[in-house]
């Protein structure tokens, strides 16, 4: 067994052994265990050993790049510990592998570019990579003699631009000898993607195990796989390219016209299907609209707006059972319902199958959602000391619609109150923008600490940097980070040691129902299942637990959460919480000595 620790953590061992029982018989296993109980280790002690003895690779899937780095981090550690040169290969979109300065750091447009420029031997790297160039000194032997056998995507980038070699034929390549390859989940879900990269590597489902980690996030991931969308503004867009373009022997103008006027009259009435229908399904505005694509990507150097509604008729005619449509004044979106149409083939026929995650629960919604047959279902506790955590509800407030407005002067008091108490950064996570605006506003005055808020449209850098200060500014009186959750905030984000002590959960934070959750309702009512309760509810509770999980990153941390709607005392909700979890009604007193002693 390939363990790079010396010793276990409290019920590592079994999740291995239940690990390996999974791969035995070759099964699904849905594991829910909490942060810090190491599911990454025990997941390559347990599949590595079962990978090399059964000829199988071992694909290890996430859903944001971030998570890449730790499983590489740990074959490196494997490999120095057990002396070995286990190759891994970790792979992410071609887009972020590029070394092409003009072509690096393109949107939707870079894959037709690149393609086009492979097609006309234009791309020297890929011609270095593919061994096609006469510039010997730099041809893909070197590379490999001083290539390190576990190297991140961005150190490989950076080794293949010193000798001039595209890094995705690179990866490929190497991925054919990897035992693991860690990829991201369009590499497997989106079929064109996998196809393509199992047809070069070489293998098919069967000679492969899957590991999921975070794998709660996947409904959503293959729902926004199977979606898309259209606005009026891309049609205008459209049509002014188009007027640019060679006429050939189908003119799209009469198409791009009918379109504009019917998205025109949408927006006086919305308009049924069938109109659409009648001039969605025509091969020859489909042809034509790629053919005319093609001139402005050549010209321009960009993805037409031609090439979106190419896109969108294509989503419009396909896998219709498993979306939905709904149209607003001037977009119509297609929003995928079925994340199993695209999980189900590769839960059956690969060699075996886990799925992590720390919130997985209810377990059995996710099986279903997945598509997973005979699922094997585990969840394990805490292994750090309980009395490190202390959560606690309040039942005189909650942000349920009907109580609301008399709900938030208290709800902003307690949250002053709380957060002058106690020294120490906490954050605080609103169900919605609009509600985190109410209480920020009656915030300003009388409040110790410095507020750092989230923004509307954040972008990634912008993100980050907030982050970053919030921790920085932990000293003296700390500060308070105020953000929605079930954002970048709340997710997938870490806080250790002293960067977090204190989490305000402020409502239980159902979202608005929408168009799309009453789609999935129906969706799943249709299915035999509660469709309120797979569509809003535990969805919800994920949420919460994801959000109120960021403060206890190791056994050292401690942290109280602090729940500030009567809900969470209700049994029907309690009861869908982890099993570590538990939820107190609030105490003045437990509150002051916790956090007397933090
Ligand atoms: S072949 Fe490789 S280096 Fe060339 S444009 Fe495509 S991704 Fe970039």
């Amino acid at each position: 067994m390939f363990f790079r620790h010396e010793k276990m953590r409290p019920n590592q061992d079994t999740l291995i052994e239940d690990m390996n029982f999974v791969l035995k018989n070759k099964l699904t296993g849905l594991f829910e265990a909490p942060t810090g109980l190491g599911k990454t280790d025990a997941a390559l002690a347990s599949v590595l050993d079962f990978c090399i003895e059964n000829k199988k690779k071992l694909f290890f899937v996430t859903t944001k790049n971030t998570q890449h780095k730790i499983v590489i981090e740990a074959i490196i550690d494997i490999n120095k510990k057990y002396n070995i040169d286990m190759r891994v290969v970790d792979l992410v979109a071609k887009s972020n592998f590029c070394i092409d300065p003009f072509l690096s750091g393109l949107g939707s447009e870079f894959y037709d570019l690149c393609e086009k420029k492979i097609k006309k031997q234009a791309c020297f790297p890929h011609l270095n990579a593919t061994g096609k160039s006469t510039q010997k000194n730099k041809s893909i032997d070197l590379f490999l003699k001083e290539y390190k056998s576990a190297m991140h995507s961005s150190e490989l980038r950076e080794m293949c631009l010193d000798f001039d070699l595209c890094p995705y034929v690179v990866s490929l390549l190497l991925a054919k000898s990897a035992q693991v390859i860690v990829c991201d989940a369009n590499h497997i879900f989106v079929n064109k993607i996998r196809s393509a990269l199992f047809g070069i590597i070489g293998i098919s489902l069967d000679d492969c195990v899957f590991v999921f980690d975070e794998a709660h996030n996947l409904p959503h991931r293959l729902r926004s796989i199977l979606s898309d969308s259209l606005s009026l503004k891309q049609i205008n867009f459209a049509r002014k390219e188009y007027e640019k373009c060679p006429k050939e022997e189908f003119d799209l103008t009469d198409f791009l016209e009918t379109l504009e006027y019917l998205f025109v009259k949408q927006k006086d009435g919305f308009l049924s299907d069938d109109y659409f229908d009648k001039l969605f399904y025509d091969e020859q505005v489909l042809t034509a609209l790629l053919s005319a694509d093609g001139f402005i990507l050549e010209n321009e150097k960009k993805n037409s707006n031609l090439h979106r509604i190419a896109n969108f008729i294509l989503s419009w005619q396909t896998d219709k059972q498993v979306k939905t449509k709904f149209k607003t004044k001037d977009t119509i979106y297609i929003k995928g319902l079925d994340p199993s149409f695209l999980s189900r083939l590769i839960f059956q026929q690969s060699s075996g199958n886990i799925l992590m995650s720390a919130t997985f629960s209810p377990m059995q919604m996710y099986s279903d959602i997945l598509g997973i047959p005979n699922p094997y279902i585990r969840q394990y506790g805490s292994p750090f000391p309980k009395e490190n955590k202390l959560t606690m509800y309040f039942d005189n407030v909650t942000t349920k619609y009907e109580e609301r407005a008399e709900s938030l002067p208290l709800i902003a008091d307690l949250i002053k109150e709380k957060i002058n108490k106690v020294s120490g950064n906490i954050a605080v996570f609103f169900p919605s923008y609009d509600v985190l605006e109410s209480i920020y506003l009656r915030m300003s005055e009388n409040t110790i600490k410095k507020i750092f808020v989230q923004g509307k449209n954040m972008t990634a850098n912008e993100t980050k940097r907030l982050i970053d200060n919030f921790k920085k500014n932990k000293v003296g009186f700390g500060s308070v980070l105020f953000a929605v959750v079930g954002g970048s905030f709340s997710e997938g984000v870490d806080y250790p040691g002293d960067d977090l002590i204190g989490i305000i959960m402020v409502g239980f934070p159902f979202p608005e129902p929408d168009y799309e959750i009453e789609a999935l309702i129906k969706f799943y009512d249709s299915q035999d299942k509660v469709g309120w309760n797979y569509a809003y509810l535990y969805p919800t509770v994920a949420k919460v637990v994801q959000a109120c999980g960021r403060g206890i990153r190791s056994e050292t941390d401690k942290a109280f959460v602090l729940l500030l709607d009567k809900r969470f005392g209700w049994t029907k909700y309690k009861s869908l919480f982890p099993t570590d979890y538990n939820l107190l009604k609030y105490d003045n007193k437990k509150f002051s000595e916790f956090v007397s002693k933090m």
